[in-house]
């Protein structure tokens, strides 16, 4: 038996609760403690409480002393497209140049220029490359990711990202969420309608019968997938055992967020068009929503998701990077925290509980981890400040302390 003891945190930030995603007030309660410590046994969270309480139970625990310093669940980041190959500097400096996404497009960037890489990619350089992403999310305080596929659009390609997923998951501590995102694009050998056929009857039936994802996603806007597209396909994943998520209302109101409240998906996520009609299906659906700020930003957009009026009308928010080469190039989870105080108006405590247990039960891990109580997996990370609205204010500063994945440490 290996037992740990944090003992004096400035901040101990538990976010313990009700064993269900948070509501309206309830994402501003983060039942922290001052001077807080935890007991581990075996990786598992035994006991939290004052420091004077765990110091009585520490007998042969190794003690990490984590005074002046914040600790928290560690991060759980719903939304990312972690393995790809390359980058896409050269969107970047075209869009900096003030290029629309037609230019940049034509001269050869875009999605297709990463589907391109992806493909050309073997799965053991792929697998160097997701493993570096891997490190960059623990470095950030993040211990669970969502991670799609859909930059490979072949049954062959986006078999072998969800390969390397797998692959990836047994060489790097941090857990890895695997969604098949097959319709994330149209390749460019096929219509919608085709490639939708050839996602439904060979691409679903080969993933869930290697057991490859827990979720299906679909990319649902026009131009890409219309809602007819996207419920042929989530309904065809549903059937197959899947859970559903659903990119929704990102660029135009197109009723997304309907479609996942009618298909009963875990989550939206985008929702930056989404309108009191869309926030009203959300509800009715019960699906949690998943604010992409990072993505906004990185576009240079202006306009946010409502997530104000989403955590009043009470829809359990989560929030997450969106990682990707192409529009939202992060790991990390503190910079969304600032866009999300800064730019959608939450508080650093909603925000914390929405990248947290909002996200962990968005990810239908909500008895695991996502908080610090007694029974759930020892993954927490200790940041270097006093008080956790530092990590949203301090923007850019990287805080991380250390990073413990099942009591390890992993960073
Ligand atoms: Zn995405």
């Amino acid at each position: 038996m290996t037992s740990l003891a944090v003992l004096h945190a400035s901040q101990l930030v538990t976010v313990a609760g009700p064993k269900r995603p948070r509501v309206a007030r309830e994402l501003s309660e983060l039942a922290l403690i001052r001077d807080g410590g935890i007991l581990i046994r075996d990786g598992v969270i035994e006991v939290v409480g004052p420091s004077a309480e765990i110091e009585k139970q520490v007998r042969d625990a190794e003690v990490i002393d984590a005074r002046g310093k914040v600790v928290l669940p560690g991060f759980v980041d719903a939304h990312t497209h972690l393995v790809f190959a390359g980058n896409r500097l050269e969107d970047f400096e075209r869009r900096a140049r003030g290029d629309t996404y037609e230019q940049i497009a034509k001269a050869g960037g875009g999605i297709w220029s990463t589907v391109e890489k992806t493909r050309a990619a073997s799965e053991a350089d792929l697998l160097v490359e997701a493993k570096k992403h891997a490190e960059w999310f623990l470095s950030c305080g993040t211990t669970t990711v969502e991670s799609k596929s859909g930059y490979g659009l072949s049954l062959e390609e986006e078999l072998k990202i969800l390969r390397v997923m797998k692959r990836l998951s047994r060489q790097t501590p941090l857990e890895i969420v695997p969604t098949f995102l097959g319709a994330h694009a149209t390749p460019r050998n096929m219509n919608a309608g085709e490639y939708v056929n050839l996602v439904v009857d060979e691409m679903l039936p080969r993933v869930t019968s290697e057991r490859l994802a827990e979720f299906c996603d679909v990319f649902c806007e026009r131009g890409y997938f219309d809602i007819e597209q996207s419920r042929r396909i989530l309904n065809a994943a549903k059937k197959l055992g899947l859970n559903l998520r659903i990119h929704a209302d990102q660029l135009s109101n197109s009723g997304g967020s309907k479609l996942a409240a009618h298909l009963k998906a875990k989550t939206a996520d985008h929702l930056e068009k989404t309108d009191g009609e869309g926030i009203e299906a959300l509800k009715s659906g019960g699906v949690q929503p998943v604010l992409l700020p990072g993505s906004v930003y990185a576009l240079g957009s202006t306009q946010y998701p409502r997530a104000r009026e989403m955590i009043d009308a009470g829809l359990a928010v989560v929030i997450a990077t969106d990682f990707n080469p192409g529009s939202s190039p992060t790991t990390s989870m503190p910079m969304i925290l600032s866009l999300a105080c800064t730019y959608m108006k939450m508080s650093p405590a909603e925000a914390i509980a929405a990248s947290t247990i909002n996200a962990a039960f968005s990810l239908r891990r909500g008895d695991q981890i996502g908080s610090l109580e007694p029974g759930k997996l020892a993954n927490f990370a200790i940041f270097d400040c006093e008080d956790y609205r530092e990590l949203a204010y301090w923007f850019g500063v990287p805080l991380t302390h250390g990073v413990y994945v099942t009591g390890k440490k992993v960073h």
